[in-house]
């Protein structure tokens, strides 16, 4: 006998970096199991892949991943876990004073996207020379060790990763229609402070935040602290 089958319900959800509007639908038991795996693992590239792969198969229509912002992905994960499990983050916060670990629930609908100022990603380098940078993508954050970052040369991937075009006076070059020694070149051959300019876009890129503040049932300490970027709700 054929057992009945369950309709999913689908909700609207928009692309932050770009406004698009798609239909989502919850995760389902496997595909959280898988989650749930990577969560344990605690491994940062499996974690992301399992975001990634979840974030595929719930959104309807044609949305390509790649191209998505990292804050992209972190916020639109956010979204489908709260129309899957629900609304609730617990998580397990240390307090400052005595390192207790204190039990909190976090409201996915409370954690703010940081704004972004689209007039940010245009950079004048000389009064004729500029670039436009574009938002890092997961895929190229997760191609960067973590402790690359900090380093010149992880510096450096992440910059060229991100320069969308190059302008001068006259043209508009599209870096991905560039060849990539070209564009290096050009990067290399920036002083300090231009370089610098570059960086200075990395800074404000949006970013998940929240304010968590309560009291340690330990020592009683008023403790306030920020948690930003995804991972800091799940560990
Ligand atoms: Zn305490």
């Amino acid at each position: 006998m054929a057992l009945p089958k369950i309709d999913v319900p689908r909700y609207p959800v928009t692309i932050p970096s770009t406004g698009e509007e798609f239909v989502m639908r919850p995760y389902l038991v496997k595909e959280e199991k898988v989650l749930l795996l990577a969560l344990e693992s605690q491994d940062t590239q499996q974690i992301a892949m399992a975001v990634r792969n979840l974030i595929t198969s719930c959104i309807e229509g044609e949305l390509d991943i790649d191209t998505l912002a990292s804050f992209d992905i972190e916020k639109l994960f956010l979204e489908l876990r709260a129309i899957s499990v629900g609304d609730v983050i617990e998580l397990n916060s240390k307090c400052k004073e005595c390192e207790h670990e204190n039990p909190v629930s976090v409201k996915t609908s409370e954690i703010k996207l940081t704004d972004h100022d689209p007039d940010s990603s245009t950079i004048r380098l000389t009064k004729d020379v500029g670039v436009t940078m574009k938002y890092p993508s997961a895929e190229l954050i997760s191609s960067i060790d973590a402790e690359n970052l900090d380093s010149v040369s992880g510096l450096m991937d992440l910059v060229s990763g991100c320069v969308n075009t190059i302008f001068d006076a006259e043209n508009v070059y599209d870096v991905k229609k560039e060849n990539d020694k070209e564009v290096q070149d050009f990067i290399e051959s920036l002083t300090a402070e231009q370089f610098q300019k570059l960086g200075e876009f990395f800074v404000n890129i949006p970013r998940l935040e929240y304010n968590l503040e309560y009291e340690c049932a330990g020592c009683g300490h008023k403790n306030e602290m920020e948690l930003r970027g995804l991972a800091s709700f799940f560990t």
